[in-house]
């Protein structure tokens, strides 16, 4: 969803008239956005924020925007008195408040004109920023803002506001916008994507959304995350199951695999019914592949508790989960009326016990691929190497002197490890080979 944010922020200062600057003293405006999932993210932020104040002091005349979920939606006085060389906050999704400030300035003030003429040219589409445009293969799109479930633990409905879908034209109009700046894929967001028209009356749903989607020219994948287990629709599962560029991988959060610690979380639903659900998954979309995030050492998990949890991943054999060792975050239910009991150490061990579980299962799956061929999106070269993804979402990387960016390509499994593996491009028609690709598997799960 940052990612997204600040995509946003950067079209929207380029068609002020701004640049991207290279390094951050170089820059007429700084936009820090900040994250505070968990307080590691949050600690960073302000690390970060911390490094720009002697800039600040240098050149008085520099712009600092703080951004995102370290300002919130609910005010930001605090902020204000701690931070105080900061010029603009503005809360997540929103480039309102800096635009406001860097329009307000005379000094700053562009060409009143030339400003509405290029708001006229982009008509409301988003414009990737210049250093994405026709490079950028994989795009995230906002679809459904903030979150209204007030899951214990969680910060985000405090940072991110009431859920709010945004309207289906816009959203349509964006990713036209983007598959005409070349870009591929794109990745549908929402804190519970799955809930996407339910605020508007007589919307459509994440089904119908999908399908719109899928029409539209260019584009070859979608994908959306986050669902939550409670929101995952027959529907929206059969249209992941027959629409090709909708892909088979779902992002479904367990977070606990024992009751009593969901319950304590307010996630609505029981370990019974999490299982179902992923059996449903797979019986409804044959090869589809299952992410997951799981917090360890919440307020009162016993050992027992956390057992079922270990049991259940063991069970499942899903194939990525996002692990996380549970830290409080200030101002949410779980912080104000339930201690923070489980010790440090213990939560680390826990973790270490999940991951070293679950990186086994990914090497087992991984290990399926193997020799087969596969087909690939690749997005960019990362130290000599492309990088792309299949349908269910594994990372594949490839080495060849070829220019594969934004490419979709059958290649073959030469290498499995448990987060990513390694392919060959096939050999070129027109050598001797017997190698007919229409033939081939195009996944293990095909
Ligand atoms: S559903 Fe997700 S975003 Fe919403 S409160 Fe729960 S964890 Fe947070």
């Amino acid at each position: 969803m940052n990612v997204a944010d600040s995509q946003r922020v950067a079209s929207a200062l380029e068609r002020l008239g701004y640049q991207a600057a290279a390094y951050p003293d170089q820059a007429d405006v700084i936009v820090l956005n900040t994250c505070v999932v968990r307080q590691s993210a949050e600690d960073k932020a302000v690390g970060h924020l911390t490094s720009l104040r002697p800039l600040k002091v240098r050149n008085p005349r520099l712009v600092i925007n703080l951004m995102g979920c370290l300002v919130g939606v609910k005010g930001y006085e605090r902020l204000k008195q701690r931070f105080p060389f900061v010029d603009v906050f503005s809360p997540p999704s929103d480039p309102g408040p800096l635009l406001a400030y860097l329009t307000q300035d005379d000094s700053r003030l562009l060409e009143q004109a030339e400003t509405q003429r290029r708001f006229e040219l982009m008509d409301g589409e988003l414009v990737l920023p210049a250093g994405e445009r026709g490079r950028l293969v994989a795009a995230h799109v906002p679809v459904v803002l903030g979150c209204s479930h007030a899951c214990t633990f969680c910060i985000i409905p405090y940072r991110r506001g009431v859920e709010r879908s945004r309207h289906v034209g816009d959203i349509v109009a964006e990713v036209r916008s983007l598959a005409a700046q070349g870009v591929k894929e794109i990745t549908l967001l929402g804190q519970i994507v799955d809930r996407y028209g339910k605020d508007v009356p007589d919307g459509p749903n994440l089904a119908a959304l999908l399908r719109i989607i899928h029409e539209i020219e260019g584009l070859e994948r979608i994908r959306f995350l986050t669902s939550h287990p409670n929101w995952m629709t027959d529907d929206l599962l059969e249209a992941v199951a027959e629409l090709p560029k909708v892909m088979p991988h779902i992002e479904v959060p367990v977070q606990a695999g024992d009751d009593q610690v969901l319950e304590n979380m307010k996630r609505g639903y029981g370990a019974e019914d999490y299982c179902r659900l992923v059996e449903k998954i797979r019986r409804q979309v044959p090869g589809v592949s299952i992410a997951t995030d799981v917090i360890v050492g919440f307020p009162g998990e016993s050992q027992e508790q956390f057992q079922r949890t270990y049991d259940l991943l063991a069970d499942l054999k899903l194939d990525v989960a996002h692990l996380a060792r549970y830290s409080p975050r200030p101002g949410t239910v779980a912080e104000r009326r339930l201690p923070d009991d489980v010790p440090d150490e213990e939560k680390w061990r826990r973790f270490r016990l999940l991951e070293e579980m679950q990186e086994g299962i990914a090497a087992e799956i991984s290990a399926v691929y193997l020799g087969k061929m596969v087909d690939v999106l690749f997005e960019e070269k990362v130290r000599g190497r492309w990088k792309g993804r299949t349908t269910t979402n594994k990372l594949v990387f490839v080495e060849t002197e070829e220019e594969l960016r934004g490419q979709m390509r059958s290649v073959q499994i030469t290498w499995t490890g448990p987060w990513s593996m390694q392919a060959a491009l096939p050999p070129r028609a027109g050598n001797n080979l017997p190698l007919n690709l229409a033939s081939l598997p195009l996944t293990p799960a095909d």
